[in-house]
């Protein structure tokens, strides 16, 4: 039984883009199952009324999922168990540095210049010394010791990708120390991460196949980490094309002039949507 997922954050209205990753998982769902996931960890971004305009704008569009929706913020006791026990296995510690010191200490000359991963620029491990003994801290942006967490695990990281590019993956856990350095679990005010939620929830929804834009393919070798880490089963992995405007670039949440909403109001029917974004 295939089950597929849309994972919007209620932090905007729903443009093309997301129509049109809303459209291509409930067609790879199959007449399996298709789900509605809202991600809204981040409380002060995320508004009930974009969550409101997120189901009528996909119930306009002719989608239908199960209910009641998840939603992530009701879902922290289940990242705070997740982190606790990674935090016992020593695979966390606490780091307190802010964008600036990031940025100073991995633009230092011995670092070899600013370079970015699936999580932002590749942290240079200045806090990777903290203490990590004791109760796990509260409230404190904890990261995982990625080349620790690659070291507890055997063989090459494994996965299939369904879209374009369809095939295996393969990558040596070693090597994302390079190419991702220690991601954030959990941020302050949030007690999650995006990685950390998203890979517990796939999980939990018992998702097949992860369908998301070409825009987050480089997250998944950490994904595929988390999950082995945790023991989780590893669904495939389907990165759609991105919906670009006429000058190339891809849509995003400030391109409100996209918004469904505003099509529809414009007199747009689900079937005008769907040739704009070539479905
Ligand atoms: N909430 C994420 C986003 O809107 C979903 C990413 C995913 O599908 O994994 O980009
Ligand atoms: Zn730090």
């Amino acid at each position: 039984m295939r089950v597929t997922r849309f994972a919007p954050s209620p932090t905007g209205p729903l443009h093309l883009g997301h129509a049109f990753s809303a459209l291509t998982a409930a067609a790879r769902a199959e007449g399996g199952t298709f789900l509605l996931r809202i991600e809204d960890i981040d409380r002060q971004r995320s508004k009930p009324d974009w969550e409101r305009r997120i189901y009528d704008d996909l119930h306009w569009l002719g989608l239908t999922w199960p209910e009641p929706v998840l939603r992530q913020s009701d879902r922290l006791p289940a990242y705070r168990a997740a982190l606790e026990r990674l935090w016992a296995e020593r695979l966390l510690y606490p780091c307190t540095c802010n964008r600036r010191d990031i940025m100073d200490a991995a633009s230092a000359p011995q670092e070899g210049g600013l370079r970015f991963g699936p999580d932002g620029v590749i942290y240079p491990g200045t806090c990777r010394g903290h203490d990590r003994s004791g109760p796990i801290p509260d409230d404190v942006p904890l990261r995982l010791d990625i080349a620790r967490a690659a070291s507890r695990l055997e063989g090459p990281l494994l996965w299939t990708e369904t879209g374009e590019d369809a095939g295996m993956r393969e990558i040596a856990p070693g090597t994302l120390i390079e190419s991702i350095g220690d991601p954030v679990l959990a941020r302050r005010g949030m007690g999650t991460s995006y990685h950390l939620a998203v890979v517990i929830d796939d999980a939990r929804q018992g998702v097949t196949e992860v369908v998301r834009g070409r825009d987050l393919v480089e997250a998944t070798p950490l994904h595929v980490l988390l999950q082995r880490l945790m023991r989780l089963r590893i669904p495939e992995f389907h990165h759609h094309r991105l919906i670009r405007d006429e000058t190339g670039r891809r849509l995003a949440k400030r391109d409100d002039a996209r918004a469904i909403g505003l099509y529809r109001d414009e007199g747009a029917r689900p079937a005008d949507i769907r040739r704009m974004i070539a479905l």
